[in-house]
């Protein structure tokens, strides 16, 4: 560590301290040279410092101004790397990257993990065209979040993320690469914008019906969906061989949007 600094839990600041990880993310995010890098959280710049070198054009957000006299000193000399000092969940990011006419823009980031969620549904509206997301997040969190129908993990959050996504785990980063050190180990996960987005009549009526069919977990379908047609349901259940005892953790998105198309 070159530089002195009083961490802040409130802000989810854990530093990645290890080269091999950090080249690791950078390589494996697989940035073409036409890109504009989205980095949320940049710290003390230690990913900023990789990603600078593959990508045409880094815009990193930090909400912590302790850090500027680091990040500025350090970027000193990099015109590709552009800061704002804000909370990045009240940035407008459209507005934000005006400017740039990169033909690729990424998102990648070892983000907070207090705003993990926030972070991911404020990318997904922010009506920006982002081709890939490379996070970090907690090893729990990225099982969730890619996890596949049957898992015991899968729930609302997989079924939303993939719908515009292709969700991958790339690898395991222990908690002993980070300073402080946290509690529990992390993943990268690598979020592909789906090119084949699935033709849905009604986005809020289907995000609607995945929240109600994972509303109560151990509850079946016919339970979870009182106020839903259940005899249109089960007449598209049996498309899949499925009927409304079963549960909303065996069903692929492709139902869920079948029956909100259909309803
Ligand atoms: N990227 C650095 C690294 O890998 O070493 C730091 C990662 S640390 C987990 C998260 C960073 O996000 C911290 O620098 C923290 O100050 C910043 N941060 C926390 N909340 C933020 C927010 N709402 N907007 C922008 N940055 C935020």
């Amino acid at each position: 560590m070159d530089y002195q600094h009083n961490f802040k839990k409130k802000f989810g600041q854990n530093f990645l301290n290890d080269e091999n990880i950090l080249n690791k993310i950078v390589k494996e995010s697989e940035i073409p040279e036409d890109t504009l890098v989205i980095e949320i959280g940049p710290g003390a710049g230690a990913l900023t410092s990789k990603l600078k070198d593959v990508a045409k054009n880094v815009l990193a957000y930090e909400i912590d101004l302790d850090l500027q006299n680091i990040l500025i000193d350090k970027f000193k000399e990099n015109k590709n790397v552009t800061f704002i000092w804000e909370d990045f969940l009240n940035r407008n990011i459209k507005e934000d990257i005006k400017d740039y006419n990169n033909k690729h823009i990424f998102v990648v980031a070892n983000i907070p993990y207090y705003i993990t969620t926030p972070i991911v549904e404020k990318i997904i509206n922010s009506g920006v065209d982002v081709e890939k997301v490379v996070i970090m997040v907690q090893k729990e969190v990225g099982d969730r979040f890619s996890a596949k129908p049957g898992n015991k993990e899968y729930g609302s959050i997989s079924v939303f993320l993939n719908y515009y996504y292709d969700i991958k785990e790339l690898f395991i980063v222990s908690k002993n690469c980070f300073i402080p050190r946290p509690n529990v180990d992390s993943v990268i996960l690598s979020l592909d914008k789906r090119k084949d987005k699935p033709n849905v009549k009604d986005e809020n009526l289907l995000f609607r019906l995945i929240k109600d069919s994972f509303r109560f977990k151990r509850k079946n379908l016919r339970n979870n969906l009182k106020e839903y047609d259940l005899l249109k349901i089960e007449e598209i259940l049996k498309k899949y061989n499925k009927d409304l005892t079963s549960r909303a953790e065996t069903l692929d998105l492709e139902v869920f949007i079948d029956i909100a198309n259909n309803i």
